[in-house]
Protein backbone atom coordinates (compact mmCIF):
# COMPACT_ATOMS: atom_id res chain seq x y z
CA UNK A 1 0.00 0.00 0.00
CA UNK A 2 1.39 3.27 -0.89
CA UNK A 3 1.39 6.47 1.61
CA UNK A 4 -1.53 9.17 -0.45
CA UNK A 5 -1.52 12.49 -0.49
CA UNK A 6 -4.93 14.47 -1.36
CA UNK A 7 -5.05 17.18 -2.90
CA UNK A 8 -7.74 20.49 -2.01
CA UNK A 9 -10.52 20.94 -4.36
CA UNK A 10 -9.50 22.60 -7.51
CA UNK A 11 -5.64 21.99 -6.76
CA UNK A 12 -5.24 19.40 -9.56
CA UNK A 13 -5.67 21.78 -12.71
CA UNK A 14 -1.46 22.02 -12.93
CA UNK A 15 -1.32 18.01 -12.96
CA UNK A 16 -3.82 17.80 -15.36
CA UNK A 17 -1.90 19.88 -17.38
CA UNK A 18 1.05 17.66 -16.84
CA UNK A 19 3.29 20.12 -14.67
CA UNK A 20 5.10 17.61 -12.71
CA UNK A 21 5.40 19.59 -9.31
CA UNK A 22 2.94 19.82 -6.36
CA UNK A 23 3.47 22.61 -3.59
CA UNK A 24 2.59 21.85 -0.22
CA UNK A 25 -0.19 24.95 0.04
CA UNK A 26 -2.52 22.51 -2.50
CA UNK A 27 -2.59 19.29 -0.13
CA UNK A 28 -5.13 18.73 1.71
CA UNK A 29 -4.12 15.73 3.83
CA UNK A 30 -1.99 12.55 3.86
CA UNK A 31 -3.54 8.95 4.64
CA UNK A 32 -0.27 6.94 5.87
CA UNK A 33 0.27 3.38 5.28
CA UNK A 34 2.52 2.17 8.77
CA UNK A 35 5.36 0.88 7.76
CA UNK A 36 5.82 -3.32 8.47
CA UNK A 37 6.81 -3.25 12.26
CA UNK A 38 5.95 0.26 12.78
CA UNK A 39 3.52 1.47 15.77
CA UNK A 40 1.98 4.40 16.47
CA UNK A 41 1.55 7.15 14.48
CA UNK A 42 3.35 6.78 11.18
CA UNK A 43 4.47 10.07 9.34
CA UNK A 44 5.88 10.36 5.50
CA UNK A 45 9.95 10.41 4.98
CA UNK A 46 11.56 12.74 2.63
CA UNK A 47 12.09 10.89 -0.45
CA UNK A 48 9.10 8.67 0.29
CA UNK A 49 7.07 7.25 -2.77
CA UNK A 50 3.46 8.49 -2.98
CA UNK A 51 0.00 8.39 -4.78
CA UNK A 52 -1.68 11.65 -5.87
CA UNK A 53 -5.29 12.13 -5.30
CA UNK A 54 -7.76 14.38 -6.22
CA UNK A 55 -10.05 15.73 -3.53
CA UNK A 56 -12.72 13.54 -4.79
CA UNK A 57 -10.42 10.34 -4.67
CA UNK A 58 -9.42 10.13 -8.51
CA UNK A 59 -5.86 8.70 -9.18
CA UNK A 60 -3.72 11.99 -10.31
CA UNK A 61 0.25 10.99 -10.31
CA UNK A 62 2.77 8.75 -8.21
CA UNK A 63 5.86 10.93 -7.00
CA UNK A 64 8.37 11.72 -4.64
CA UNK A 65 7.26 13.32 -1.67
CA UNK A 66 10.16 16.33 -0.26
CA UNK A 67 10.21 18.89 2.72
CA UNK A 68 10.04 21.92 1.39
CA UNK A 69 7.49 24.49 -0.70
CA UNK A 70 7.83 21.81 -3.58
CA UNK A 71 6.30 18.57 -1.84
CA UNK A 72 5.69 16.04 -4.98
CA UNK A 73 7.88 15.84 -7.70
CA UNK A 74 5.73 13.68 -10.13
CA UNK A 75 7.50 10.55 -11.74
CA UNK A 76 4.41 9.37 -13.61
CA UNK A 77 0.63 10.30 -14.19
CA UNK A 78 0.07 6.56 -14.56
CA UNK A 79 -0.91 3.90 -12.26
CA UNK A 80 2.18 1.67 -12.19
CA UNK A 81 5.54 0.41 -10.09
CA UNK A 82 8.35 2.54 -9.77
CA UNK A 83 10.90 -0.31 -9.78
CA UNK A 84 14.10 -0.94 -11.99
CA UNK A 85 11.82 -1.50 -15.20
CA UNK A 86 10.35 1.21 -14.43
CA UNK A 87 13.85 3.40 -14.59
CA UNK A 88 14.97 1.81 -17.69
CA UNK A 89 12.04 2.36 -19.31
CA UNK A 90 12.95 6.00 -18.75
CA UNK A 91 16.73 6.13 -19.09
CA UNK A 92 15.88 3.95 -22.51
CA UNK A 93 13.47 7.01 -23.93
CA UNK A 94 16.16 9.36 -22.80
CA UNK A 95 18.26 7.52 -24.72
CA UNK A 96 16.64 7.66 -27.73
CA UNK A 97 16.32 11.09 -27.69
CA UNK A 98 20.20 11.59 -27.67
CA UNK A 99 20.23 9.16 -30.83
CA UNK A 100 17.47 11.20 -32.39
CA UNK A 101 19.33 14.57 -31.92
CA UNK A 102 22.48 12.75 -32.71
CA UNK A 103 24.54 13.36 -29.81
CA UNK A 104 24.47 9.35 -28.76
CA UNK A 105 26.19 7.18 -31.58
CA UNK A 106 25.44 3.68 -32.10
CA UNK A 107 26.70 0.79 -33.48
CA UNK A 108 24.61 -2.52 -33.69
CA UNK A 109 21.72 -1.06 -32.23
CA UNK A 110 24.05 -0.82 -28.66
CA UNK A 111 25.87 3.01 -27.23
CA UNK A 112 29.04 3.17 -28.80
CA UNK A 113 31.48 5.24 -26.81
CA UNK A 114 34.99 6.93 -28.21
CA UNK A 115 34.39 8.39 -31.62
CA UNK A 116 33.23 11.90 -32.32
CA UNK A 117 30.93 12.52 -29.59
CA UNK A 118 30.66 10.50 -26.35
CA UNK A 119 29.91 13.60 -24.50
CA UNK A 120 26.11 14.60 -23.71
CA UNK A 121 23.46 14.39 -21.20
CA UNK A 122 21.46 11.61 -20.97
CA UNK A 123 19.11 13.10 -18.57
CA UNK A 124 18.09 16.54 -17.56
CA UNK A 125 15.67 16.00 -14.69
CA UNK A 126 11.94 17.33 -15.71
CA UNK A 127 12.92 17.92 -19.48
CA UNK A 128 13.67 13.78 -18.92
CA UNK A 129 10.45 13.18 -17.14
CA UNK A 130 12.83 11.97 -13.96
CA UNK A 131 12.58 15.03 -11.83
CA UNK A 132 16.08 15.71 -9.53
CA UNK A 133 17.94 13.57 -11.80
CA UNK A 134 20.92 14.49 -13.90
CA UNK A 135 23.29 11.95 -15.77
CA UNK A 136 25.91 12.88 -17.90
CA UNK A 137 27.91 10.76 -20.10
CA UNK A 138 31.58 10.93 -20.60
CA UNK A 139 32.87 8.37 -22.40
CA UNK A 140 32.79 5.41 -20.52
CA UNK A 141 31.98 7.25 -17.16
CA UNK A 142 28.06 8.23 -16.23
CA UNK A 143 28.18 11.11 -13.91
CA UNK A 144 24.43 10.82 -11.61
CA UNK A 145 23.57 13.50 -10.05
CA UNK A 146 20.58 13.24 -7.19
CA UNK A 147 19.01 16.63 -6.47
CA UNK A 148 16.12 15.31 -4.48
CA UNK A 149 15.71 12.55 -1.19
CA UNK A 150 13.41 10.41 -3.97
CA UNK A 151 16.38 10.31 -6.56
CA UNK A 152 19.35 9.70 -3.98
CA UNK A 153 16.88 6.87 -2.51
CA UNK A 154 16.62 4.90 -5.87
CA UNK A 155 20.11 5.53 -6.84
CA UNK A 156 20.82 1.86 -6.83
CA UNK A 157 17.86 1.15 -8.55
CA UNK A 158 18.84 3.76 -10.77
CA UNK A 159 22.80 2.34 -11.60
CA UNK A 160 21.11 -1.14 -12.41
CA UNK A 161 19.31 0.50 -15.32
CA UNK A 162 21.67 2.53 -16.24
CA UNK A 163 23.90 -0.38 -16.84
CA UNK A 164 21.05 -2.24 -18.37
CA UNK A 165 20.11 1.01 -21.18
CA UNK A 166 24.07 1.50 -21.97
CA UNK A 167 25.47 -1.45 -22.18
CA UNK A 168 29.18 -2.47 -22.33
CA UNK A 169 30.46 0.52 -23.34
CA UNK A 170 29.67 2.11 -19.43
CA UNK A 171 32.42 1.43 -17.44
CA UNK A 172 31.90 2.96 -14.56
CA UNK A 173 29.06 4.84 -12.27
CA UNK A 174 30.48 8.07 -10.41
CA UNK A 175 27.64 9.38 -7.87
CA UNK A 176 28.46 13.29 -7.57
CA UNK A 177 25.56 14.38 -5.21
CA UNK A 178 27.02 15.82 -1.68
CA UNK A 179 26.62 19.60 -3.06
CA UNK A 180 23.35 18.88 -5.18
CA UNK A 181 20.74 16.82 -2.37
CA UNK A 182 19.20 19.15 0.13
CA UNK A 183 21.18 20.10 3.08
CA UNK A 184 18.88 20.05 5.19
CA UNK A 185 17.86 16.32 4.86
CA UNK A 186 21.52 15.60 6.23
CA UNK A 187 22.29 13.04 4.62
CA UNK A 188 26.26 13.03 4.54
CA UNK A 189 26.52 11.35 0.69
CA UNK A 190 29.77 11.63 -0.41
CA UNK A 191 30.63 11.67 -3.83
CA UNK A 192 31.22 7.61 -4.96
CA UNK A 193 31.58 5.22 -7.24
CA UNK A 194 28.52 2.90 -7.51
CA UNK A 195 29.73 0.98 -10.67
CA UNK A 196 33.52 0.24 -11.72
CA UNK A 197 35.86 3.00 -11.00
CA UNK A 198 38.23 5.92 -12.45
CA UNK A 199 39.25 5.26 -16.34
CA UNK A 200 40.03 6.92 -18.81
CA UNK A 201 39.52 11.03 -17.99
CA UNK A 202 39.54 11.81 -22.03
CA UNK A 203 36.10 12.48 -23.66
CA UNK A 204 35.01 13.71 -26.88
CA UNK A 205 32.83 16.61 -27.97
CA UNK A 206 32.69 17.04 -32.01
CA UNK A 207 36.16 15.51 -32.34
CA UNK A 208 37.93 17.36 -30.00
CA UNK A 209 38.96 15.50 -26.89
CA UNK A 210 38.75 16.76 -23.37
CA UNK A 211 40.32 15.73 -19.99
CA UNK A 212 37.05 15.42 -17.61
CA UNK A 213 37.53 15.95 -14.20
CA UNK A 214 34.63 14.28 -12.66
CA UNK A 215 35.87 13.90 -8.49
CA UNK A 216 36.59 17.58 -8.29
CA UNK A 217 35.70 19.58 -11.27
CA UNK A 218 32.36 21.65 -11.07
CA UNK A 219 28.93 20.33 -11.76
CA UNK A 220 29.69 17.08 -13.07
CA UNK A 221 32.98 17.69 -14.78
CA UNK A 222 32.06 19.38 -18.16
CA UNK A 223 29.60 22.18 -19.36
CA UNK A 224 27.87 20.01 -21.12
CA UNK A 225 25.53 22.71 -22.50
CA UNK A 226 27.79 24.59 -24.65
CA UNK A 227 28.10 22.46 -26.93
CA UNK A 228 25.97 24.16 -30.18
CA UNK A 229 27.52 27.53 -28.94
CA UNK A 230 31.07 26.24 -28.99
CA UNK A 231 30.59 25.21 -32.32
CA UNK A 232 28.71 28.84 -33.23
CA UNK A 233 32.27 29.86 -31.73
CA UNK A 234 33.98 27.83 -33.90
CA UNK A 235 31.52 28.96 -37.25
CA UNK A 236 33.05 32.79 -36.77
CA UNK A 237 36.69 32.24 -35.22
CA UNK A 238 38.82 32.09 -38.41
CA UNK A 239 41.32 35.37 -38.01
CA UNK A 240 40.14 36.39 -35.12
CA UNK A 241 41.47 37.37 -31.81
CA UNK A 242 39.62 35.94 -29.43
CA UNK A 243 39.02 36.42 -25.65
CA UNK A 244 37.77 33.30 -23.49
CA UNK A 245 36.11 34.55 -20.33
CA UNK A 246 35.16 32.78 -17.91
CA UNK A 247 36.80 29.94 -19.79
CA UNK A 248 36.27 26.98 -17.39
CA UNK A 249 37.89 23.99 -18.87
CA UNK A 250 38.16 25.91 -22.41
CA UNK A 251 35.84 24.81 -23.90
CA UNK A 252 35.25 27.73 -26.64
CA UNK A 253 38.94 27.98 -26.63
CA UNK A 254 39.43 24.86 -27.77
CA UNK A 255 36.96 25.51 -31.23
CA UNK A 256 37.90 28.68 -31.64
CA UNK A 257 41.27 27.22 -32.07
CA UNK A 258 40.16 24.90 -34.88
CA UNK A 259 38.06 27.51 -36.39
CA UNK A 260 41.52 29.54 -37.12
CA UNK A 261 41.29 31.93 -34.57
CA UNK A 262 44.32 33.87 -34.83
CA UNK A 263 44.87 33.89 -31.09
CA UNK A 264 43.21 33.03 -28.08
CA UNK A 265 43.06 34.21 -24.49
CA UNK A 266 41.51 32.02 -21.44
CA UNK A 267 40.55 33.89 -18.62
CA UNK A 268 39.04 32.35 -15.38
CA UNK A 269 39.71 32.93 -11.65
CA UNK A 270 40.17 29.33 -10.99
CA UNK A 271 44.07 28.13 -10.94
CA UNK A 272 42.19 24.67 -11.24
CA UNK A 273 40.52 25.47 -14.42
CA UNK A 274 43.67 27.39 -16.11
CA UNK A 275 45.84 24.21 -15.32
CA UNK A 276 42.70 22.11 -17.29
CA UNK A 277 42.43 24.58 -20.30
CA UNK A 278 46.36 24.12 -21.01
CA UNK A 279 45.89 20.69 -20.69
CA UNK A 280 42.94 20.57 -23.09
CA UNK A 281 44.15 22.97 -25.45
CA UNK A 282 47.92 20.66 -25.32
CA UNK A 283 45.92 18.06 -26.29
CA UNK A 284 44.04 19.23 -29.59
CA UNK A 285 46.66 21.15 -30.69
CA UNK A 286 49.94 19.98 -29.27
CA UNK A 287 52.91 23.19 -29.25
CA UNK A 288 50.40 25.99 -30.63
CA UNK A 289 51.56 29.19 -29.41
CA UNK A 290 48.27 31.06 -30.56
CA UNK A 291 47.04 30.09 -27.00
CA UNK A 292 47.39 32.02 -23.65
CA UNK A 293 45.49 31.57 -20.25
CA UNK A 294 45.38 33.53 -17.35
CA UNK A 295 44.60 32.59 -13.60
CA UNK A 296 42.33 35.84 -12.95
CA UNK A 297 39.76 37.57 -11.80
CA UNK A 298 37.36 38.81 -14.99
CA UNK A 299 36.79 41.69 -14.15
CA UNK A 300 40.69 42.93 -13.43
CA UNK A 301 41.31 41.56 -16.54
CA UNK A 302 39.35 44.00 -18.40
CA UNK A 303 40.12 46.50 -16.42
CA UNK A 304 43.47 46.24 -17.17
CA UNK A 305 43.13 45.78 -20.92
CA UNK A 306 41.53 49.06 -21.14
CA UNK A 307 44.03 50.21 -19.40
CA UNK A 308 46.98 48.99 -21.80
CA UNK A 309 44.76 50.30 -24.52
CA UNK A 310 45.69 53.71 -24.04
CA UNK A 311 49.05 52.59 -24.78
CA UNK A 312 50.62 52.71 -21.16
CA UNK A 313 52.49 49.28 -20.12
CA UNK A 314 50.00 46.78 -19.12
CA UNK A 315 50.49 45.95 -15.11
CA UNK A 316 51.48 42.20 -14.25
CA UNK A 317 49.03 40.84 -12.14
CA UNK A 318 50.30 38.05 -11.30
CA UNK A 319 52.97 35.12 -11.67
CA UNK A 320 51.58 34.54 -14.98
CA UNK A 321 50.48 36.89 -16.93
CA UNK A 322 53.63 39.28 -16.95
CA UNK A 323 53.92 42.32 -19.72
CA UNK A 324 52.48 41.69 -22.66
CA UNK A 325 51.20 43.66 -25.70
CA UNK A 326 47.82 43.99 -25.10
CA UNK A 327 45.83 43.00 -28.22
CA UNK A 328 42.47 44.58 -29.75
CA UNK A 329 40.09 41.22 -29.20
CA UNK A 330 37.63 40.69 -32.05
CA UNK A 331 35.57 37.63 -30.52
CA UNK A 332 34.84 37.72 -26.93
CA UNK A 333 32.97 35.28 -25.01
CA UNK A 334 31.07 36.13 -21.47
CA UNK A 335 30.02 32.91 -20.01
CA UNK A 336 29.63 33.75 -16.16
CA UNK A 337 28.48 31.45 -13.61
CA UNK A 338 25.08 32.06 -12.38
CA UNK A 339 24.65 35.53 -10.93
CA UNK A 340 21.32 35.20 -9.41
CA UNK A 341 20.71 31.53 -8.35
CA UNK A 342 17.32 32.43 -6.36
CA UNK A 343 14.62 35.68 -7.45
CA UNK A 344 15.66 37.46 -4.68
CA UNK A 345 18.79 37.63 -6.09
CA UNK A 346 17.50 38.77 -9.23
CA UNK A 347 18.57 42.65 -8.98
CA UNK A 348 21.66 42.36 -8.20
CA UNK A 349 22.17 40.01 -10.83
CA UNK A 350 20.74 42.12 -13.49
CA UNK A 351 23.46 44.77 -12.55
CA UNK A 352 25.91 42.59 -12.95
CA UNK A 353 24.97 41.47 -16.25
CA UNK A 354 25.34 44.73 -17.01
CA UNK A 355 28.51 45.61 -15.79
CA UNK A 356 29.95 43.00 -17.36
CA UNK A 357 28.80 43.23 -20.65
CA UNK A 358 29.66 46.93 -20.34
CA UNK A 359 33.19 46.27 -20.27
CA UNK A 360 33.15 44.03 -23.04
CA UNK A 361 31.53 46.47 -25.27
CA UNK A 362 34.08 48.78 -24.41
CA UNK A 363 36.85 46.73 -24.89
CA UNK A 364 35.90 45.31 -28.43
CA UNK A 365 37.43 46.26 -31.76
CA UNK A 366 34.62 47.68 -34.09
CA UNK A 367 33.97 44.65 -36.43
CA UNK A 368 33.99 42.98 -33.29
CA UNK A 369 31.61 39.77 -32.15
CA UNK A 370 30.24 39.61 -28.82
CA UNK A 371 28.88 35.79 -27.22
CA UNK A 372 27.50 36.87 -24.48
CA UNK A 373 25.70 34.06 -22.05
CA UNK A 374 23.58 33.94 -18.52
CA UNK A 375 22.86 30.56 -16.73
CA UNK A 376 20.63 31.88 -14.12
CA UNK A 377 17.33 30.27 -13.93
CA UNK A 378 16.06 33.22 -12.09
CA UNK A 379 16.99 35.46 -14.98
CA UNK A 380 14.58 35.29 -17.89
CA UNK A 381 15.38 35.92 -21.74
CA UNK A 382 13.79 39.08 -21.74
CA UNK A 383 15.48 40.24 -18.72
CA UNK A 384 18.97 39.27 -19.66
CA UNK A 385 18.44 40.89 -23.52
CA UNK A 386 17.21 44.50 -21.27
CA UNK A 387 20.93 43.92 -19.42
CA UNK A 388 22.70 44.01 -22.46
CA UNK A 389 21.08 46.60 -23.90
CA UNK A 390 21.38 48.56 -21.44
CA UNK A 391 25.28 47.87 -21.19
CA UNK A 392 25.66 48.58 -25.16
CA UNK A 393 23.86 51.99 -24.68
CA UNK A 394 26.27 52.73 -21.51
CA UNK A 395 29.05 52.07 -24.11
CA UNK A 396 27.62 53.84 -26.62
CA UNK A 397 28.25 51.14 -29.24
CA UNK A 398 25.69 50.29 -32.39
CA UNK A 399 25.03 46.70 -31.75
CA UNK A 400 23.36 44.11 -34.01
CA UNK A 401 21.76 40.91 -32.44
CA UNK A 402 23.10 37.98 -34.55
CA UNK A 403 21.71 35.09 -32.79
CA UNK A 404 19.46 34.23 -29.78
CA UNK A 405 21.03 31.09 -28.25
CA UNK A 406 19.96 29.02 -25.69
CA UNK A 407 20.63 24.97 -23.83
CA UNK A 408 20.91 22.18 -26.49
CA UNK A 409 19.06 19.33 -27.19
CA UNK A 410 20.31 17.09 -24.83
CA UNK A 411 19.11 19.61 -22.06
CA UNK A 412 15.60 19.66 -23.14
CA UNK A 413 12.50 21.43 -21.85
CA UNK A 414 9.51 19.50 -20.94
CA UNK A 415 6.65 22.10 -22.46
CA UNK A 416 4.28 21.44 -19.25
CA UNK A 417 7.70 22.94 -17.17
CA UNK A 418 8.83 26.04 -18.74
CA UNK A 419 11.04 26.56 -15.25
CA UNK A 420 13.09 24.11 -17.29
CA UNK A 421 14.58 26.82 -19.45
CA UNK A 422 18.15 28.28 -18.03
CA UNK A 423 20.76 29.12 -20.56
CA UNK A 424 20.47 31.85 -22.45
CA UNK A 425 23.03 33.82 -25.23
CA UNK A 426 23.37 36.16 -27.59
CA UNK A 427 25.79 36.89 -30.20
CA UNK A 428 26.04 40.22 -31.21
CA UNK A 429 28.09 42.11 -33.62
CA UNK A 430 29.49 45.54 -32.65
CA UNK A 431 29.97 48.69 -34.81
N1 LIG B 1 32.55 28.67 -20.33
C1 LIG B 1 32.80 27.50 -19.53
C2 LIG B 1 31.91 27.39 -18.31
C3 LIG B 1 31.97 28.59 -17.40
S1 LIG B 1 31.50 28.26 -15.76
C4 LIG B 1 32.69 26.26 -20.41
O1 LIG B 1 32.30 26.37 -21.57
O2 LIG B 1 33.01 25.18 -19.93
C5 LIG B 1 31.95 29.72 -14.95
C6 LIG B 1 33.44 29.86 -14.65
O3 LIG B 1 33.65 31.16 -14.14
C7 LIG B 1 34.00 28.92 -13.58
O4 LIG B 1 35.03 28.16 -14.13
C8 LIG B 1 34.53 29.85 -12.48
O5 LIG B 1 35.78 29.40 -11.93
C9 LIG B 1 34.73 31.14 -13.21
N2 LIG B 1 34.63 32.36 -12.42
C10 LIG B 1 33.79 32.66 -11.41
N3 LIG B 1 33.96 33.93 -10.98
C11 LIG B 1 34.95 34.46 -11.74
C12 LIG B 1 35.57 35.75 -11.81
N4 LIG B 1 35.21 36.73 -10.99
N5 LIG B 1 36.54 35.94 -12.72
C13 LIG B 1 36.90 34.95 -13.57
N6 LIG B 1 36.36 33.73 -13.54
C14 LIG B 1 35.39 33.48 -12.66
Amino acid sequence: MMNKIILRRGKEESLNRFHPWIFSGAIHHTEITPREGEAGSASLEEGDIVEVLASDGRFLAIGHWQIGSIAVRVLTFKRQPINQAFWQKRLAAALDVRCAIGVAEMENGKWSNGKYNDIFRLVHGEGDNLPGLVIDIYGSTAVMQAHSVGMHVCRMEIAEALKAVMGDSLKSIYYKSETTLPFKAQLGQENCFLYGETGDDIARENGLKFHIDWLKGQKTGFFVDQRDNRALVEHYAKGRRVLNMFCYTGGFSVYAMRGGAELVHSVDSSAKAIELVDANVEMNFPRDNRHEAFAEDAFKFMENSLFSDSLEPRRSFNERSTFHSSPKYDLIILDPPAFAKHKDALHNALRGYTKLNAKAFEMIQPGGILFTFSCSQAVNKDQFRTAVFTAAAMARRKVRILHQLHQPADHPINIYHPEGEYLKGLVLYVE
